[in-house]
């Protein structure tokens, strides 16, 4: 197909409707629903299921196990504009983007049946962990290591900041097993089914208003079939970058969705709030950080879409530059477009009516989570600049 002004730059009808659908469906929940449900710890079951229901939850996978046969591209459309509405889902980076993708791409025939279509209409939610308390963000270091006993495979290790495991029916972990010529260990992802023996996990207390909770996984001795195993055991590395793509780019999407927010509440406050003569929003003090909010958005969200458009086109090694760019810019963005609103609504920036405090935190998650800011910087100075490795 040869790319014209229209394919590339304006957002087909197609897209603009999901949009207003996605939108219209998270105006009806919002922000104070998803500040509640962080609140109590729920994991904003109603949301999701009227999600999976209208199909929002599974545009990106493949039509013949109940998705929308869509991509990457629609799926951060639905979690931006959830995000715009207030109410962005963290599981969504998980379950459909990046479980969804693995086992789309790398799946058994079986595994695909057993878990896409449950991922599609939002019956069913995977937990991704690969973060451990010893490795964090070198993930080469992980120890979470599975031999093999019989046909099964015999799991220990842990994990630590593993979001949604609550409401999980199984978590995909990153693993290792050893290769049986070179005795190196090389990473494999595994099912792990939450109810299953040896598997525990524990609630970490965050200051973070979220519907999905972060957890503590304990793997002792955790017995699993053979057919456990996503892909193929020598693939492992492959199989989890067709993941962390989508991750990066679902991140960025989590990111802009928030940062819209945070604008549009600053945007019309700063329009009617009047202290002197004019409107607070006609001093170049208020005015100006706002405009400039807006242009990084859209920078950001621009790269998103490169992004998003290189994966779904197959294209996995120049998204993963695109995607970490675009997971920086919009985390940025939304750290910046975040604190301005709140400076805009002077004290009421704090008062919990407005909810812009909550965003706060949620926000400082993108510079944090999948992958920190000094990672991407340390990613983009060595395979972008070619700059030597410093760590
Ligand atoms: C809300 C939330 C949800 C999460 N959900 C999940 C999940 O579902 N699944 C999952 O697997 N993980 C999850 N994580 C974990 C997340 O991916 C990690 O927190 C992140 O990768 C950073 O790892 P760390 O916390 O161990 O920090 P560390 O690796 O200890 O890093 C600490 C600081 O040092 C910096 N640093 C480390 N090495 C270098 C270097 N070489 N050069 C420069 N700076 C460096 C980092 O950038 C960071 O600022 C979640 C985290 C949060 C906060």
């Amino acid at each position: 197909m040869t790319a014209t002004y229209e394919s590339t730059f304006v957002e087909s009808e197609e897209r603009r409707d999901l949009r207003a659908a996605v939108r219209a469906l998270g105006s009806r929940y919002g922000l104070d629903y998803l500040i509640a449900c962080g609140k109590e710890h729920r994991p904003a079951d109603e949301l999701w299921r009227e999600a999976g229901k209208l199909g929002f939850l599974g545009v990106n996978l493949p039509e013949q196990y109940g998705g929308g046969g869509a991509g990457i591209q629609e799926l951060s459309i639905v979690l931006e504009e959830l995000g715009t509405a207030g109410c962005p889902l963290l599981m969504l980076v998980v379950t459909p983007a990046i479980c969804g993708s693995i086992l789309a791409r790398f799946g058994t025939d079986a595994q695909k049946q057993e878990w896409l279509p449950g991922f599609a209409d939002g019956t069913r939610r995977m937990a991704f962990g690969i973060t451990e308390p010893d490795a964090g963000s070198n993930s080469h270091k992980i120890t979470t290591t599975a031999r093999r006993d019989g046909s099964d495979w015999v799991l220990s290790g842990q994990k630590v900041f593993i979001s949604g495991v609550d409401a999980a029916d199984a978590t995909l972990v990153v693993g290792r097993t050893e290769d049986a010529k070179t005795g190196k260990l090389k990473p494999a992802l595994f099912i792990v089914p939450r109810e299953t023996p040896g598997f525990e996990y524990k609630p970490i207390e965050m200051e973070l208003h979220l519907p999905e909770r972060q957890f503590q996984l304990f793997l002792d001795e955790v017995r699993l079939p053979a057919d456990a195993l996503v892909g193929d055991e020598d693939a492992g590395l492959l199989q989890l970058f067709a993941g962390l793509n989508p991750e990066r780019i679902m991140a960025a999407a989590y990111s802009a969705g928030m940062a819209r927010l945070a604008l549009d509440r600053a945007v019309d406050y700063a329009k009617q709030r009047t202290v002197w003569k004019d409107p607070i929003g006609a001093h170049q003090g208020i005015a100006h950080p706002l405009a400039q909010v807006r242009i990084e958005l859209e920078l950001a969200r621009l790269m998103t879409q490169k992004a998003a458009f290189l994966y779904d086109a197959g294209d996995d090694f120049g998204a993963g530059e695109a995607a970490n760019m675009a997971k920086y810019a919009a985390a940025e963005a939304a750290v910046r477009a975040v604190d301005q609103a709140v400076q805009t609504l002077g004290g009421n920036g704090l008062a919990s009516e407005y909810g812009l405090a909550s965003l706060i935190a949620g926000v400082r998650v993108g510079r944090i989570a999948p992958v920190s800011r000094e990672m991407i910087l340390n990613f983009v100075a060595q395979h972008t600049l070619g700059l030597p490795k410093s760590y």
